[in-house]
């Protein structure tokens, strides 16, 4: 997916420890891939700096135009969302349920805009209006401003691009499609690869350990507690988060998972005591794994 821009997509990430007040170089590379990457610091380094230094108006008007450039991949992922978010065994949607108006790239407005209107009949198609646009706004701005360290931002990027319509498929359908979790999981797997060639192998394997032990965990309590347990779905989804949250630590797994697990369980109470759901209800696990890692990844603890 488009999302997968070289590290140079994230400017202003250049130098997070060394706090120097350097120009930005010409071009605007970014030497991510030259320096040798820190797993561990970014969910933790954050909090040891002080004050930051004035950003050059340069580098701030670099990163309003990355996250510009981002936010102008999000028509595909609308489109990503819209496709799949279809029940199971059903084809993948190619039009509007209404009046059958072909949807796609050749003619993105206003279906794949923010509007998530029919550009024939004007009914609704889609995630709601303004979604999709959020929270790859909203990722966009945290992978900027926030970005970890490292060469598993590549990864992380990657991830996101998938995930965010997966989620949004998991919320309107309560299923996470193979071909959004899967190319998910073998892109960050490779990325993660191609990360370690210029840091410790070790934490390749860490990551492929953490990803493919967390996936065998939720399959496993499908097989065990059926409709109770996690979903297949989730299970492939785990292959990346657990790849990621493991790329930077056994204890950064751990607090991603705490954080999803959380999350999922106020959310739940939440709507029990609002009368909005039963204990039999079923939600979505998906978009709690999305918040727990990007939480854990992106923000200091
Ligand atoms: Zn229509």
């Amino acid at each position: 997916m488009a999302l997968t821009g070289p590290p140079a997509a994230v400017p202003g990430r250049e130098n997070p420890p060394d706090r120097r007040p350097a120009p930005p170089p010409a071009g605007e590379a970014t030497p991510e891939g030259n320096r040798p990457s820190r797993p561990g610091r970014s969910a933790h380094g954050a909090t040891a700096e002080p004050a930051r230094p004035a950003v050059p108006p340069a580098v701030a008007r670099t990163r309003v135009s990355t996250v510009l450039a981002i936010l102008a991949i999000s028509p595909l992922m609308r489109m990503a969302a819209l496709r799949y978010a279809v029940p199971p065994g059903l084809p993948s949607r190619t039009g509007c349920d209404a009046c059958g108006a072909p949807i796609g790239l050749t003619r993105p407005w206003p279906a794949l805009g923010p509007a998530a209107r029919c550009g024939r009949c004007r009914a609704r198609v889609g995630p709601p209006p303004g979604t999709v646009e959020l929270a790859v706004l909203a990722a966009a701005v945290l992978l900027v401003f926030a970005g970890p360290s490292g060469g598993a931002l590549p990864a992380l990027i990657w991830w996101l691009g998938w995930t965010i319509p997966a989620v949004l498929v998991d919320l309107a359908v309560h299923r996470l499609p193979d071909r959004l979790t899967l190319p998910a999981a073998a892109g960050t797997w490779l990325l993660l690869g191609v990360a370690a060639l210029d840091a410790d192998p070790g934490h390749w394997l860490r990551a492929v350990i953490a990803g493919a032990g967390l996936a065998l965990f939720f399959a496993s309590t499908t097989l065990l507690l059926g409709r109770r347990g996690f979903g297949l779905g989730d299970a492939k989804l785990a292959l990346s988060v657990g790849a990621l949250l493991g790329w930077y630590g056994w204890p950064v797994l751990l607090l991603g998972l705490l954080v999803a697990f959380g999350l999922s369980a106020l959310v739940s109470l939440g709507l029990l005591a609002a009368r909005r759901a039963r204990w039999s209800t079923h939600l979505p696990f998906g978009p709690f794994l999305l918040l727990g890692t990007t939480a854990t990844l992106l923000l200091p603890t």
